[in-house]
């Protein structure tokens, strides 16, 4: 098996599908290397494109700050996603760039062997449960190959719809509950960090999860509620 830099390299010059003609950089993933939990977003937004690294824009800091509620840092967990290049206009990722990347997620999963995978929203959702919503399967623990998966909302969800973001809160205290239970703890190194200091993250009117950035004078003055059709979309 590939170390995790031999196999983030062979990400950075990857030709597998059309999304490298576009990427400013390749977003292999970042993290700790023996993480117990993985996170597994959608694919890269525009700052992570920028940036080449996962997670770091509105959504990523919101799930930063979850992390933190749990008493994790993001170099205790390993974080990707399911393409490692940004679908343009952050259209979803098409099915079959999904499985030209596929064999990077196996191999990442493969090497860090981590104890609890978090699928983020309903595209990492389909990799291990094609065909179920993320709204009902959500912060349901389901052992798959020896792997605790653990579906939890995109957190890009709370960015758009306000009211989700209690729900995902309570979710993220279960995963922190479930990696007690799993004798994960070597992985807390900080004591958890109150949520109720930061400030709610501003709901977005555009419907696209990756994208993070958007003007001040797009943002809605209220929170707009979505049909359950429009929560699994997360
Ligand atoms: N959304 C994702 O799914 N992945 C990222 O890296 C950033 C935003």
């Amino acid at each position: 098996m590939a170390d995790l830099d031999v196999i983030h390299k062979a990400i950075t010059t990857c030709e597998d599908c059309d999304l490298c003609q576009e990427r400013t950089n390749a977003v292999p993933g970042e993290g700790s290397a023996h993480a117990e939990i993985m996170f597994v977003g959608e694919g890269p937004g525009l700052n992570e494109d920028l940036q080449g690294r996962p997670f770091i824009g509105a959504a990523g800091k919101f799930l930063t700050q979850m992390l933190g509620s749990i008493g994790l840092r993001r170099e205790d967990v390993f974080i990707t996603n399911m393409v490692k290049c940004r679908p343009p206009d952050n259209r979803d990722p098409l099915p079959a760039e999904m499985a030209a990347c596929a064999h990077y997620l196996d191999d990442q999963i493969a090497e860090i062997a981590p104890k609890i995978i978090v699928p983020l929203g309903r595209h990492a959702l389909a990799r291990w449960f094609p065909g179920e919503a993320i709204g009902k399967v959500r912060a349901q623990p389901k052992l798959v190959d020896g792997i605790t998966l653990f579906p939890l909302y995109h957190p890009a969800a709370a960015l758009h719809n306000g009211g989700l973001r209690s729900t995902i809160e309570e979710d993220f205290a279960k995963l922190g509950a479930l990696l007690a239970n799993l004798g994960g703890n070597a992985s807390l190194t900080q004591s958890p960090t109150p949520v109720a200091s930061e400030p709610a993250p501003e709901p977005l009117l555009a419907p696209e999860p990756r994208e993070v950035v958007v003007a001040p004078e797009q943002e809605p003055e209220q929170t707009i509620e979505p049909s359950s059709q429009q929560l699994n979309m997360f």
